[in-house]
């Protein structure tokens, strides 16, 4: 079974206390019930009462301190980090939030040099505290190069910092603060540790209604000491991506939980409602809509394990992980907005009451492509590999499972974040070869069809600068990457044939439908469009098949609802 399970959870680990932290954590939302996770959201509530089980519990110690830091039970292990993130996703996303500007804000520091305020973090984290990242500002969304947070000279070896973060994670109550800045002298970045208790650090408001207190803060001639600095230059500039690298990887598993959830609720709700003497699940389009939401759902969850084990593995030498990534931002929180719309499409009007979980995924689903980085932003990161993935592919170590108790050193030592074109992949057809099934060898000819486009209809220069063009083309790539994610976890995992074959009649479906849309925008070429029409195609229907994944699919009707 692919999905959470909260009432099983089942996930292998190599020592008690990660199960330990996923089973209280579990028990923790329990406990607090469906009803007051409703109440807490609507009425916008400070989640106090989690962040102080997650002290107690030592939660964010364990999860979020680099090995050698603090007890021996913490280290950076983004194995039982997925499962995390999951669980907090599917109880509610503002509590996977407060954790995860934590992980931002911890970035940084964990990145830097300075052990004096690496080893004040474990004590801090030891302490319960929760951190944030001051990155963003108001009027420059993604453009970095125009922060306004500027470090004066001081003239005693300090600095005067002034100017305003907004968006800002936890900026209420977090013990220490990762500011990216700019120095007034020298232009150079730079990252220092801002403590909100320090005189110049005034938390203004909070610029949205939620129980996540996400801040815009001030700094007004606070004085950052030379103690303070975490990065200076290209390595603070460089640690402002990679922080990002690390932290979007957990949009992807938000996503993942909440639909999860949504899907038990919305399953048991249709399961059991009749209409004309008949269960709303005997409808056949309501069938087909669940099964597409699963096959989604299932192949979110597999594609974002794989993707950890290659983020796990990264080197210097092996940065796939770096194309990986961007497609788990993106294409996964994506794929969670079909999940809802599907489920939403059918249980129609319960999905507005108050009391469901549901309402409350429908919202915060929106959110995850939006945050750290739009869905833009990504794409147009991910067609820079597309020439050396599809024409370039090198020999590379296999990378297996990595559910090992490692500490993932590299992630906070990823160097410079240039050279993307650089980056090699293993050759993605042999994993393809390896499904003899109807729907994966469609899928292979819409891919040949896509690379033959590129070689013979070779995008222009001018359609490279043409964003809008480039983002129709960059979402067929990612589905090719996607879909090799997929297999190679279908592969470790032994998922069986009929899921698998599944999940490619989703896939070719889709590939015909952004096809499609390549072929109408107002840059493609003639030849182009002739192209795209080539990769579009029918899926091989098989009402067996079908029907035995709609049985897999329906028999978790009853499998989870949340204790009231
Ligand atoms: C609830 C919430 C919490 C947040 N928490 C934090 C936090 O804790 N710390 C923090 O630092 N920030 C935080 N943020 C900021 C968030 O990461 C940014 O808002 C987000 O990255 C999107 O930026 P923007 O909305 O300003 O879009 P803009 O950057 O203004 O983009 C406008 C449009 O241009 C497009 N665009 C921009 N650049 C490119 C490009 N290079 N290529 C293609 N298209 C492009 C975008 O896709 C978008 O459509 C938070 C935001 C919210 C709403």
């Amino acid at each position: 079974m692919v999905l959470l399970n909260p009432l099983r959870l089942d996930r292998p680990y190599p020592d008690e206390r990660s199960a330990e932290v996923m089973r209280r954590t579990v028990e923790f939302f329990e406990a607090k019930g469906l009803a007051q996770v409703k109440e807490d959201d609507r009425a916008a509530v400070w989640y106090r009462d989690f962040l102080e089980f997650a002290r107690e519990e030592r939660l964010f110690a364990t999860m979020c301190t680099r090995a050698g830091y603090g007890a021996p039970d913490g280290r950076w292990d983004t194995w039982r980090i997925c499962e995390f993130a999951e669980i907090l996703g599917f109880y509610g996303l503002p509590y996977w939030y407060t954790w995860q500007v934590s992980v931002l804000g911890l970035g940084p520091i964990w990145m830097s040099g300075n052990e004096a305020v690496k080893q004040e973090t474990a004590r801090l984290l030891e302490k319960g505290g929760i951190f944030a990242y001051g990155l963003s500002e108001k009027a420059h969304g993604a453009d970095l190069y125009s922060t306004e947070m500027t470090m004066t000279p001081a003239g005693d070896g300090t600095w005067r910092a002034n100017g305003r973060k907004y968006y800002i994670g936890n900026g209420n109550e977090a013990a220490l603060v990762s500011t990216f800045a700019k120095m007034a002298d020298t232009g150079e970045w730079c990252f220092f540790a801002t403590d909100p208790t320090r005189p110049g650090y005034t938390c203004v408001q909070n610029v949205v209604h939620s129980q996540n207190f996400v801040a815009e803060y001030e700094l007004a001639d606070y004085v950052v000491r030379p103690e303070d600095i975490l990065l200076r230059g290209d390595a603070a500039w460089d640690a402002a991506l990679n922080t990002v690298n690390i932290g979007k990887f957990n949009l992807g598993w938000a996503s993942i939980g909440i639909c999860t959830h949504a899907f038990y609720e919305a399953l048991h709700h249709a399961a059991n409602r009749r209409l004309y003497g008949m269960a709303v699940t005997d409808f056949s389009h309501v069938k087909a809509l669940f099964t597409d939401a699963y096959c989604r759902l299932a192949a979110m969850k597999l594609v974002a394990l794989r993707t950890a084990d290659y983020m796990r593995s990264a080197s210097a030498d092996d940065r796939r992980y770096l194309l990986y990534n961007p497609v788990v931002k993106m294409k996964v929180t994506t794929q969670g907005e079909d999940v809802i719309n599907h489920m939403w499409d059918v249980i129609a009007a319960k999905g507005f009451e108050k009391d469901t979980y549901f309402e409350m995924a429908a919202r915060d689903i929106r959110a995850l492509p939006k945050l750290e980085g739009t869905v833009h932003v990504n794409i147009a990161l991910i067609v820079k590999f597309m020439e050396n993935y599809f024409f370039h592919p090198v020999a590379l170590p296999p990378v297996p499972r990595r559910d090992d108790p490692a500490d993932d050193e590299f992630l906070f030592n990823q160097g410079p974040a240039r050279g993307l074109g650089k980056i090699r992949f293993h050759d993605f057809r042999p994993i393809f070869e390896r499904f003899d099934l109807p729907n994966v060898r469609l899928f292979q000819e819409q891919t040949r069809a896509l690379e033959q486009m590129l070689m013979l209809a070779t995008p222009t220069k001018e359609q490279a600068a043409d964003v809008d063009f480039l983002l129709a083309l960059g979402e067929i790539f990612t589905l090719v990457v996607y879909a090799q994610l997929f297999l190679e976890n279908a592969e470790i995992y032994g998922v069986e044939a009929d899921l698998v074959d599944q999940v490619f009649d989703v896939l070719v479906r889709d590939f015909s439908r952004f096809a499609v849309i390549l072929q109408g925008k107002p840059t493609t070429t003639a030849a182009q469009a002739e192209h795209c029409l080539q990769m579009i195609r029918r899926p091989v229907p098989d009402p067996e098949r079908y029907g035995r994944v709609w049985q897999q699919v329906f028999a978790l009707r009853d499998a989870y609802t949340m204790n009231p």
